[in-house]
């Protein structure tokens, strides 16, 4: 077998968005095989036995690994500057398989309070039931972090920009916090992918995404992964992963091998794309706030260039009017796709507080900021111009439509 004779490590991330994790098919294949078997065969008893025993290397059953996944793990965990990886079968499975990892009963876990809705489910309803203490704090408040933070806190969890505001978080300084009782920083980087964002670097002991976003980025795949230390990771996998069985199917494997191979150019045009949207969505005279981490007035500004490498390409903004408006303005969109996720080649749209942050109860809602007429949008790929063309064809039915119900212009802000 060739190995490579360059050092992997000294790679650019865009090379290891192709390379990474690559070994050498028996015959040359350039794209990795997909090996599409639930089951491994043995030679005889005695190499079935030394698999099971760990005394022998080698595949066995596909929920316990499979050589199409493992190539996919190991180029997300170089990505993210992590030993290992774990694959799971959505971002959802990714975000139950680590937290269960390391909490038992009576354990406390220390939540940023706005994060993906689901998320939020699973950590204010089912680590309840188990009798698992959960606290949602304002992340981007060190005092009040610290005075959350207990000495049974096992875990803690973000993200940043943090879903939907874009609020960022200064992941050094939570995590330096989480290690004074020795508890784990876990952040979910789906928004900023390991190419603008790599917490590792700011101390997270486990970086997590929904691979479904832009790691795949072609939004035909709903999958999860996580990085962390070998020891980590072999506890999820040995544990939550292989018991409770949200593992990743190697032919979703397949195809974010072969969507991560553009990561690095798709985040250019995404990123690109995002900046000129956002400009144009400021000067409309109906939205009334916006939410960019990319706005040179924005807080995320201040962590530009040491953790975040780029703003990535969600935007939220809030209308004038109310929730009509909002519904009006998404109704009247052609090109743009009215759809939950984010990170595909298509521009989407959606509005949370009817969809991705429904699981919340109305005060709950109310208290982390998502009104009415918020609405997020995942800027595409598609020519700027086309999007932004879209966007005016809309702004204009909802201007229009305001004229015809009150007999004249309305005048928003
Ligand atoms: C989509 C998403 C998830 C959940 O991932 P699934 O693949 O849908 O299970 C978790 N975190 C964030 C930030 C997400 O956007």
């Amino acid at each position: 077998m060739r190995t490579n004779n360059k050092d992997k490590s000294q790679w650019q991330p865009a090379t290891v968005t192709i390379h990474g994790g690559k070994r050498r098919d028996e015959h040359g294949a350039l794209v990795a095989p997909l090996y599409q078997t639930a089951t491994f065969s043995f030679e005889n008893t005695a190499q079935g036995s030394a698999r099971f025993a760990g005394e022998e290397a080698g595949y066995i059953y596909s929920r316990l690994g499979n050589p199409t996944v493992t190539e996919l793990e190991e180029r997300v965990a170089a990505l993210e500057g992590f030993p290992a990886a774990a694959a799971a079968a959505t971002g959802m499975g990714a975000v139950s398989a680590t937290m269960l990892a390391f909490v038992e009963q009576g354990d406390h876990v220390l939540v940023s309070d706005a994060i993906y809705g689901c998320s939020f489910a699973l950590f204010s309803h089912l680590f309840t039931k188990f009798g698992i203490t959960v606290d949602f704090v304002d992340m981007a408040d060190l005092a009040k972090t610290r005075a959350a933070i207990r000495s049974n806190t096992k875990l803690v969890f973000l993200e940043s920009p943090v879903n939907p505001h874009l609020k960022v978080i200064d992941i050094q300084a939570i995590a330096d916090v989480a290690h004074e009782v020795n508890a784990r920083l876990v952040v979910d980087n789906t928004f900023m992918t390991p190419l603008l964002q790599q917490p590792r670097q700011q101390g997270a002991d486990l970086v997590l995404h929904s691979a479904t976003k832009y790691l795949n980025g072609h939004g035909d795949v709903v999958a999860g992964i996580v990085c962390g230390s070998e020891d980590d990771i072999e506890l999820i996998k040995l544990t939550t992963l292989k018991d409770m069985g949200a593992t990743m199917s190697p032919h979703d494997a397949w195809l974010i091998l072969r969507g991560l191979k553009t990561l690095d150019v798709r985040m250019e045009r995404h990123c690109a794309n995002a900046v000129k949207v956002a400009e144009y969505l400021r000067a409309k005279d109906l939205v009334k706030t916006i939410y960019f981490p990319g706005f040179a007035d924005h807080p995320a500004q201040a962590l530009m260039g040491t953790q975040m490498h780029g703003a990535g390409a969600v935007i939220a903004f809030e209308l004038h009017g109310d929730i009509n408006t909002a519904r009006q303005l998404l109704d009247s969109l052609q090109l743009i796709t009215i759809a939950v996720s984010l990170g595909d080649a298509e521009t989407l749209i959606q509005h949370p507080a009817s969809m991705t942050h429904s699981p919340y109860t109305p005060e709950a809602r109310a208290a982390a900021g998502i009104t009415d007429t918020l609405i997020r949008i995942s800027v595409g790929l598609e020519a700027v111009e086309d999007i932004i063309a879209d966007l005016e064809q809309a702004f204009a039915a909802c201007s229009n439509s305001q004229m015809t119900t009150t007999g004249e212009q309305v005048r928003y802000g």
